[in-house]
């Protein structure tokens, strides 16, 4: 179909004036959500949010049948800036304006003079142009440095002069972000950073569609669908946010981090960037958890600042950083296949360590130290999930007895393998995480690495920092008491004397 070029063939088309022109973009965005329930009430509203069906997802569905303006309320990385950029699939596929307008007017009702002066002289040969959805988005983040001529305008004399008008003519206005948003969708992101004075200008133009720049009035009844987000403690700070801007702010919606673990596991799975061109991946699943559980254990860790959260991308970089230094192995070592193992989660601490904000007391520790602490406490409990019922003294007796092992991130899985095969019984306790003693040594390697740092991370076996397993030393005092996090404590034992 071609879309119609002028006015006049634009009134006799499906972008009729008696459709189009009263037509507002919250309409627009109520009539396309409804015809996409009503059209598969199953199908997710918005694809690829995960987590949010019972939660978030209902709420920001009631705001926008209920034309509000909305803002998502929530910590780093729980999506917001997603789902703001998800409302654009809710657009319609072409948008009809007067063509050359810098506020895509409506061509049955043009608020700006050029429009207005445009239609008056040309009539229904005036000229139409389209928006595809994509370009009816626009988001700013809020910096306290943003200024009235950034976001709505400002007089530019020079227009003024040429053109012989008045400094209060909206002729003379050089649009801001918010007018170029005109018929769209209007994103801004951690809105309290807005200095109080931008924020009574927002207001303005969204209640009576006037504001003033540089002292001279100018009316811009813009039509455009406000959505913000901002973090909850800054959002409910008393005078971070004027009164009456949170009062045109139909509803209040709090996002959330994955709530089960499973949940997180498939955000991470679907944001990180998992395919390595070349060789094989097979990421076990164990992996996966001991990554994503990092993230659950640090944001309930009393070390980490709870105010500005643990964001999901800290298990989506660790765990490309994981298959990163499985790969880097796999090429070394000329392996067809990248299994990553435990021991690549340690090796991952600078996609861990830069994303935690530390209290005082992990501050005194060190963001290393404390890395490693939430991935030793987050293997002692996936260890325990599949292996709890399991007697694995047969291993532990192997090092008590004088046995060690290194088994270092970079050894390829056959040279490991051989001196597993020295501890007897261990590759064939590998059933609960799927794994049999014919497997793949690479697949082998890694589940039976699983099984060395669960019994290292509840202290049954010790390890050094170069990776050599070897009895657990007994401690002369508890090298810290027992914490949350762990799923036992530390067991005092003395070991076996033999002669
Ligand atoms: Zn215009």
């Amino acid at each position: 179909m071609s879309l119609p070029r002028t006015l006049g063939d634009l009134r006799s088309s499906a972008f009729s004036e008696q459709r189009l022109r009263t037509r507002r973009v919250k309409d627009e965005l109520r009539d396309n959500l409804i015809a996409r329930v009503r059209q598969c009430p199953d199908a997710p509203v918005f694809p690829g949010i995960v987590g949010y069906d019972d939660t978030v997802v209902p709420q920001i569905i009631n705001a926008i049948l209920s034309r509000h303006n909305f803002i998502l309320l929530g910590l780093r990385g729980q999506a917001k800036s997603r789902i703001l950029r998800a409302l654009a699939t809710l657009l319609d596929p072409q948008t009809p304006y007067l063509a050359g307008c810098e506020i895509h007017d409506n061509p049955y009702a043009p608020i700006c003079r050029r429009c207005r002066e445009e239609v008056a002289r040309h009539g229904d040969a005036a000229e139409i142009a389209y928006l595809p959805p994509e370009d009816r988005y626009v988001e700013k983040l809020a910096t306290p440095d943003v200024t009235i001529a950034d976001l709505i305008g400002d007089i530019d004399p020079i227009k003024a002069a040429r053109g012989g008008h008045e400094l209060s003519s909206e002729l003379t206005v050089h649009y801001g972000l918010l007018p170029r948003a005109n018929r769209g969708i209007f994103a801004i992101n951690e809105l309290p950073d807005l200095a109080g004075k931008i924020q009574v200008g927002l207001f303005n133009i969204m209640q009576e569609g006037d504001v003033q720049i540089k002292g001279y009035p100018i009316r811009l009844p813009l039509d455009v669908a406000l959505v913000f987000s901002a973090n909850p403690e800054d959002y409910t700070a008393r005078g971070k946010i004027v009164t009456p801007l949170k009062d045109r702010i139909g509803s209040e919606i709090r996002t959330h981090y994955p709530s089960t673990l499973e949940e997180g596991i498939s955000i991470t799975q679907q944001e990180a960037w998992l395919r390595r061109d070349g060789l094989e991946l097979h990421v076990p699943k164990y992996v996966r958890e001991v990554v994503e559980r990092v993230a659950f254990l640090a944001r309930e860790d009393k070390k980490i600042d709870k105010r500005s959260g643990v964001s999901q991308r800290l298990p989506i970089s660790v765990l490309e950083n994981v298959i990163s230094n499985a790969e880097r192995r796999a090429l070394r070592s000329g392996e067809h296949t990248i299994v990553p193992r435990i021991g690549d989660v340690y090796s991952a601490l600078p996609s861990i360590t830069g994303k935690l904000e530390l209290e005082y007391e992990g501050e005194m520790r060190g963001a290393d130290t404390v890395a490693r602490e939430l991935i030793r406490a987050a293997v002692a409990k996936s260890y325990a999930t599949y292996f709890k019922d399991l007697n694995m003294q047969q291993v532990v007796q192997w090092f008590e007895l004088g046995g060690e092992i290194k088994l270092a991130d970079t050894a390829s899985a056959q040279e490991i393998l051989e001196g597993l095969r020295n501890i007897q019984g261990l590759t064939e306790k590998l059933a609960p995480v799927g794994v049999k003693a014919k497997e793949k040594p690479e697949v082998l390697v890694s589940a039976a690495e699983f099984v060395l740092e669960g019994l290292h991370a509840h202290r049954r076996i010790g390890r050094t920092e170069e990776r050599v397993f070897s009895a657990e030393k007994q401690p002369k005092r508890p090298e810290r008491p027992f914490e949350r996090g762990d799923d036992e404590p530390p067991v005092m034992r003395n070991r076996r004397p033999y002669n």
